[in-house]
């Protein structure tokens, strides 16, 4: 009984900030963003759990989940939301993940009957264990796994590419919240990478997007270090692969805003 107690106390003093990292664009730096904030939170011993909600497996395969039991995999929390404490695996003391498989690459969509994409929304209430952080990494596209991650979040950040600016592409998941239920609950934030500084076109991407979404950037725009690049295939996070590098520095001071931010 003490316990039952002792449980519940924690459960409710615990604030949980739901974040998804989404852009329907490819190769903009979501997994890279995702995989290394959620490892910074558990560094910073914020008990962290990351969702790879993208059939790629990218997520699970950088923090050495590959091939994972298909029956046993994100998907499974959409089939059946009540099962998702068995679905968690562990990667450190503070950094919890529940992987994706690649057999799941088709897009599910809405189900009969089913309020739609709420899935992953009710799976929380079910989560015995109380995270500070949830992060979600999406696919590149606005399909069901998208809407789920968004209408479960608070927070989602928007990775833009600095070589590249779609205002139409923005604009188009930007209007995507409009269609969530729970869209006032809901923060948006673009997180500017691959920024190279010398580059007269990263400076004019950042130019653009403080034009338009002045209040909604990070202050930290992620570089372009190849040491990002590189260390999925060690699958090491940029902390243990290199941690002096730019990249390294750039997310640590990332992990720090949303620190700050979510106090
Ligand atoms: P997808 O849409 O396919 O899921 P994504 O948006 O998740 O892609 P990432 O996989 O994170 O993008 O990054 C795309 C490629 O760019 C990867 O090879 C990654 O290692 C590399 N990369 C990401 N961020 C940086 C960076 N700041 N500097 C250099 N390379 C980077
Ligand atoms: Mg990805």
């Amino acid at each position: 009984m003490f316990f039952l107690n002792f449980f519940n106390v924690s459960c409710e003093t615990i604030q949980m900030n739901v974040i998804a990292i989404c852009n329907q664009k490819g190769g903009v730096g979501k997994t890279t963003t995702a995989v290394n904030l959620a490892f910074g939170l558990s560094i910073a011993q914020k008990k962290t759990l990351i969702i790879d909600l993208d059939p790629q497996t990218n997520a699970s395969s950088y923090l050495g989940y590959r091939n994972s039991d298909p029956s046993r995999c994100s998907y499974s929390v959409l089939e059946k939301p009540s099962k998702i404490n068995e679905l968690i695996l562990k990667v450190n003391s503070f950094l919890d993940i529940i992987p994706s498989s690649l057999s799941y690459l088709e897009d599910p969509g809405p189900r009969d009957g089913d309020s739609p994409f709420t899935r992953l929304r009710n799976a929380f209430e079910f989560l015995k264990t109380p995270y500070e952080y949830i992060i979600i990494d999406c696919p590149p596209s606005l399909g069901s796994y998208t809407y789920n991650a968004v209408n479960a979040s608070e927070t989602v950040i928007i990775p833009v590419q600095s070589h590249y600016l779609s205002l139409e592409g923005l604009s188009q998941i930007v209007g995507l919240f409009n269609d969530i239920s729970n869209v006032k609950a809901l923060e948006f934030k673009i997180l500017l990478t691959m920024f190279e500084a010398h580059q007269p076109l990263s400076v004019e991407v950042l130019k653009e997007v403080k034009q338009y979404f002045s209040d909604k950037i990070f202050n930290i725009a992620i570089p372009y270090d190849i040491k990002l690049a590189e260390a999925p295939s060690h699958e090491k996070t940029i902390f243990d692969y290199a941690p002096l590098s730019a990249g390294a520095i750039a997310y640590t001071l990332f992990v720090k805003e949303i620190l700050n931010g979510s106090k």
